[in-house]
């Protein structure tokens, strides 16, 4: 069962639900190591995204839904992690390139272009305390899952478990990357912001694929066909 356009707007509209969630949260990581705008830049950005995303056509692509993201957030997300976020939503839709439904080695490639992404605007390393200890990992356990022959949906578990892990790692670090940078070892003991959204952000993403089988995107397909639906 690949995945497609139902998948990446379930994918994004969970997102937005999820930062919208952890907003404080993300607002307080950010007030221990840096200067408390994550959970408050991630929610204005995702907010923004989905008031355009009602827009895209009915034929839009699951590049067309991601790169409506990267430009949304590059251009309404401030401070570092705007730029960080929108590229790798960016990169990550021009690796799906024109393709309308993803296979395992499609989200494989789109996660990525998307870590590459971050690391090009960012130049992080592993062990940076940045969002890369999130994404790296997630990378890694997404590319294991496929080699091992594990289905879309399990990927994307692989990739959201251990970002959630690699978020958890950045407790004992010292920042060698963006504010937290500044504090030295007074950053250890706290977990990095950008890493702990970003493993939201792929949590998503497995809960978007294990809520969209085939019975999730028929239902939804019904929805839209029928006359009641909004
Ligand atoms: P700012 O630091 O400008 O206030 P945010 O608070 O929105 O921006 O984002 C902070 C997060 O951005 C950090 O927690 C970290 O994960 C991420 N970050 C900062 N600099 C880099 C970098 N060079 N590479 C990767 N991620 C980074
Ligand atoms: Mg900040």
């Amino acid at each position: 069962m690949s995945l497609g356009i139902t998948w990446v707007t379930g994918w994004i509209r969970l997102t937005a639900a999820v930062i919208a969630e952890h907003r404080v949260e993300l607002i307080t990581l950010d007030r221990e190591i840096g200067d408390g705008d994550h959970g408050e830049n991630l929610d204005r950005g995702f907010s923004a995204v989905i008031h355009k995303l009602d827009d895209l056509p009915a034929d839009a692509l699951p590049g067309d839904a991601l790169k409506l993201v990267a430009t949304t957030l590059i251009s309404t997300v401030g401070g570092a992690s705007g730029p960080l976020v929108g590229t790798a939503y960016l990169k990550a839709a021009q690796a799906v390139g024109k393709a309308e439904q993803l296979d395992g080695a499609a989200i494989v490639a789109l996660l990525t272009a998307a870590r590459d992404g971050v690391v090009l605007r960012g130049k992080a390393e592993v062990g940076d305390k940045t969002m890369i200890d999130a994404w790296t990992p997630a990378v890694d356990a997404a590319a294991a899952a496929l080699a091992d022959g594990q289905s879309e949906t399990a990927i994307l578990e692989a990739a959201a478990a251990a970002a959630e892990k690699g978020a958890e790692s950045t407790e004992p670090l010292v920042a060698r990357k963006g504010r937290a940078s500044y504090l030295g070892e007074r950053a250890i003991g706290h977990r990095d912001p950008g890493s702990q959204s970003s493993a939201l952000i792929l949590r998503a993403a497995a809960d978007a694929a294990a809520g969209s089988g085939a019975a999730g995107d028929a239902a939804a397909d019904a929805a839209a066909g029928s006359p009641g639906a909004a």
